[in-house]
């Protein structure tokens, strides 16, 4: 066995809190495309244009039309892949307590984790304008765009937009949670854009060990994190519990 793996092993058994931040990363397995970076979505898409909460109160059809509809599609038939999966696992076996993610496709919580810091909102829910009403994304019919509420009222995503502010629950219950762990795996994300980035920090601070899983190097290895194990998500976290497992 591989020995950061092997570590990794060793540390979560010992591990009675343990945290984990999730980025784009755990989810490019399940299709989902990341938002910035190489192929992302801001790449084809301007984010002022079609993802700032100004453009979306001028002209909500225009962002459903663009944006809103695809991303749907996508999300509406992504299913967890074994990183989402592996770290359910983990918290049935009472080592994970809460995920902070910068997500929005609702994977952790489709996988079976149940304690889900959602930074950005959720992309899996959408909610009336006018009255707040929520309903599954999935469920939503958009042969009329943009769909409505009951009331009438027009239907966004419960995603956090350009130009809005973190959830202040969200902010605060990771914090809480961050400085509450024991070891915090940071998976899929270099943690690069705040304020999710300082949740490593706050871990750190706070006696955490920080495992890293990326695909490359970040600004947060040799700096926060422990060490790193360098891979895609879904095969490093199944490399993990599988190992885990047999203790
Ligand atoms: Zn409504």
């Amino acid at each position: 066995m591989d020995d950061l793996i092997r570590r990794a092993v060793e540390d979560l058994a010992a591990a009675k809190n343990v945290a984990a931040l999730t980025g784009a990363g755990i989810s490019i397995e399940s299709g989902i495309p990341p938002f910035r970076g190489k192929g992302g979505i801001w790449e084809r898409f301007d984010p002022m244009e079609f993802a700032h909460i100004d453009a979306l109160m001028r002209d909500p059809a225009k962002v459903w039309r663009i944006l809103v509809k695809e991303m749907k599609e996508i999300v509406d038939s992504a299913k967890p892949n074994d990183g989402h999966k592996g770290l359910a696992k983990l918290e049935a076996r009472d080592k994970i307590k809460t995920i902070i993610t910068q997500n929005i496709d609702g994977l952790h919580q489709a996988a079976g984790n149940t304690d889900v810091i959602e930074y950005h909102g959720t992309f899996a829910w959408q909610r009336c304008m006018d009255c707040n009403q929520k309903y599954e994304t999935r469920k939503v019919d958009i042969s009329e765009i943009p769909p409505r509420c009951e009331c009438g009222g027009i239907l966004r995503p419960d995603a956090v937009f350009f130009g809005e502010v973190i959830p202040a629950e969200a902010m605060w219950r990771s914090r809480q949670a961050a400085a509450g762990c024991d070891l915090m795996l940071v998976v899929g994300t270099s943690a690069v854009v705040q304020p999710a980035a300082m949740i490593p920090v706050i871990a750190k601070d706070n006696g955490a060990r920080i495992v890293e899983i990326n695909p490359e190097r970040t600004p947060l290895t040799d700096e926060i994190s422990d060490y790193l194990i360098m891979g895609g998500a879904g095969e490093v976290i199944n490399q993990i519990v599988t190992a885990l497992e047999k203790m």
